[in-house]
């Protein structure tokens, strides 16, 4: 054997080791509390995945859009076909051009009554809370009464809350933190969205 299949082979069996270490030491099972936040791209994209995912293996997923239709969603266009999955879309109200306070509060309480319902039931697998930081800082839900709901829902459900600038109390409770870092977005480049893309 050459040096460097030698070293190669050493290195390997040291991940090996370090990994079957981790495997061993993940012991638990219960489910998640996800955060997929930050300012670059790909946080619907990836609950969208998990949903796909877990729709895969049969179980129940709940989706909750807090922010007006968040449009167009190819995503939703094709998963809802399933009977398994449900999905709840904020109906009036806020978008990001007419803010007016009352109209919006009350169209985030009426969806946020659905995603309440689906965080208290056992049969519901993964519940996604879509964009649901913005319903936070814009002060239309209060943090309590989402880590409430969390914290009181079925342990083996898994919720994955996307948005941008996610509050310091759900970032200090997740077990999974994701900060998608904007390197560049070809938006800012004066590129539009593009449709099975980006939505
Ligand atoms: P996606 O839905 O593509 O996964 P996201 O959920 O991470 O994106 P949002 O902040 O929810 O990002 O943005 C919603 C829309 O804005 C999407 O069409 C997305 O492609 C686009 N977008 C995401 N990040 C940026 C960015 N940094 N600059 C401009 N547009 C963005
Ligand atoms: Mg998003």
């Amino acid at each position: 054997m050459s040096d460097r299949d030698t070293r190669h082979q050493q290195a390997m069996r040291k991940l090996k080791s370090h990994v079957d270490e981790k495997v061993a030491n993940a012991t638990e099972q219960r489910g998640l509390l996800l955060v997929f936040t930050g300012n670059g791209k790909g946080k619907t994209t990836a609950a969208w995945g998990t949903v796909t995912r877990a729709l895969g293996y049969g179980y129940k997923v709940g989706v909750v859009q807090f922010i007006k239709g968040l449009w167009e969603c190819g995503e939703r266009e094709r998963l809802v076909e399933d009977a398994n999955l449900e999905v709840a879309i904020m109906a009036t109200g806020f978008t990001w051009d007419t803010q007016n306070r009352e109209a919006d509060t009350q169209a985030c309480q009426a969806v946020w009554a659905d995603a309440e319902r689906l965080l208290a039931d056992p049969d519901v697998y993964l519940v996604v809370l879509d964009e649901i930081t913005y319903m936070l800082k814009f002060g239309y839900l209060d943090i309590a009464t989402l880590t409430r709901a969390l914290n009181n829902r079925p342990s083996e459900q898994t919720v994955i809350i996307t948005g941008r600038n996610a509050h310091r109390e759900l970032v200090e409770m997740a077990d999974t933190v994701t900060e998608m870092q904007e390197v560049r977005h070809a938006f800012n480049n004066g590129l539009q969205a593009r449709r099975g893309i980006d939505f």
